[in-house]
């Protein structure tokens, strides 16, 4: 799959993606809210800053864009019509980073969980899929 993006639509779409309190995950905070959860943001203190810190449950979520991070999906797979070697870099350098923080996060003891964009587009998806975590079950 191609796009049609000038570099400069481009460039302004992977800005707005690449930034932290972003619809999706907006949206999965507001879900976990309703379902009972508390939680911390951003925790500076551990690797890759994850987007969501449920201390009581030794777990943290990462709220990905399925873009920006490669996910095995139609919109993770889009190759952009311009400068396509540096998107491949520069997502590859992600996944590789997301590798990382995941691996260290773990080694720390903490369960990682990835939600990705495409499977929280609705309240009613973000709900389901937050509940098939079984987050401290
Ligand atoms: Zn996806």
């Amino acid at each position: 799959m191609t796009d049609v993006h000038t570099r400069e639509q481009r460039s302004r779409n992977m800005a707005a993606i690449r930034s932290r309190n972003t619809k999706p995950e907006v949206r999965v905070r507001r879900v976990l809210h309703a379902m009972g959860f508390r939680f911390r943001l951003h925790r500076k203190d551990l690797p890759g800053r994850p987007d969501i810190v449920l201390p009581k449950f030794r777990t943290v979520i990462f709220v990905h864009g399925c873009f920006w991070h490669c996910h095995r999906c139609k919109y993770g797979s889009v190759v952009p019509a311009t400068r396509a070697e540096f998107w491949a870099a520069k997502r590859g350098g992600n996944v590789a980073r997301d590798r990382r923080h995941a691996a260290a996060l773990r080694r720390l003891g903490w369960r990682v969980v990835v939600v990705w964009e495409c499977e929280v587009r609705t309240d009613a998806a973000a709900e389901t899929k937050l509940r098939e975590l079984r987050i401290g079950r």
